[in-house]
């Protein structure tokens, strides 16, 4: 499949998820239509692009669904100069995504975090290669500890469901600053928390059920936890 094979795939998909009411705003529409999906994915995986689904992209990991990157991206309110912060890289096409949106020539910096290395640099060569290196920096670590060394952050983005929100990210969030995170068990479901601190307070709303693989970590699940049902 050709460039605008996959642009037209792209279009569909996007008119279908504004007529669903995921997508809300011009800014995540545009950033959508900038991004190709293709280029985050396995390469025998290229041709599902478009279908809004989680695809496997190795090490038991999961690109997440379109709708679900875009539900995210509405929510954090995403402005261009801002500081993101995101746990769980995966293939990278979130952060490029958040890169589309913050980018400007002097500001604006997506920091993302990846526990397991090879996904790490499969991300940064996605990152490279569709143009968005300038404003997006990859790091190898238990991301529910945030990275205190660059804190604070404007918009914090977790993609992996965490049992409670990690108290560093509590911590490392701007004010006034949102953060988008799943919380709940370590498999089905889990609820899709919106953290909002403003003068010193901690706002937190529930945007409805959700199906994230564990945030793996000191303040996420660990090997060994009961899987639950709950
Ligand atoms: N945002 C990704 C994308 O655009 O492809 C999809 C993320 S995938 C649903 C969740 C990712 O979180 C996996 O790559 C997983 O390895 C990672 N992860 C799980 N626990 C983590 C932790 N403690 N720190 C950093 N990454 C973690």
């Amino acid at each position: 499949m050709n460039k605008e094979e996959f642009e037209k795939q792209r279009l569909i998909v996007l008119e279908r998820l504004i007529r669903s009411g995921v997508v809300k705003s011009k800014r995540v529409k545009n950033a959508f239509l900038k991004v190709p999906r293709e280029d985050f994915l396995p390469r025998k995986l290229r041709l599902r692009a478009y279908e809004d689904t989680p695809l496997p992209i190795g090490w038991g990991q999961t690109i997440s669904a379109i709708h679900m990157v875009l539900i995210m991206l509405e929510e954090l309110k995403l402005s261009k100069g801002l500081k993101v912060l995101e746990i769980g890289t995966g293939s990278g096409y979130h952060a490029a995504l958040c890169a589309e949106l913050i980018k400007s020539n002097s500001k604006g910096c997506v920091y993302t975090v990846e526990r397991i290395k090879p996904l790490a640099v499969f991300a940064l060569k996605n990152i490279v290669k569709t143009g968005y290196r300038k404003w997006v920096r990859v790091f190898h670590r238990d991301g529910s500890k945030g990275l205190p060394e660059k804190a604070p952050f404007d918009r914090i983005l977790v993609t992996a469901a965490s049992p409670c929100i990690p108290p560093p990210l509590i911590e490392q969030l701007n004010d006034p600053g949102i953060m988008v995170i799943p919380v709940g068990g370590l498999h089905l479901w889990q609820d899709l928390v919106v953290v909002e601190k403003i003068k010193g307070r901690i706002k937190q709303v529930n945007r409805g059920g959700v199906a994230f693989v564990p945030l793996i970590g000191e303040y996420g699940f660990k090997y060994g936890d009961e899987i639950t049902d709950n």
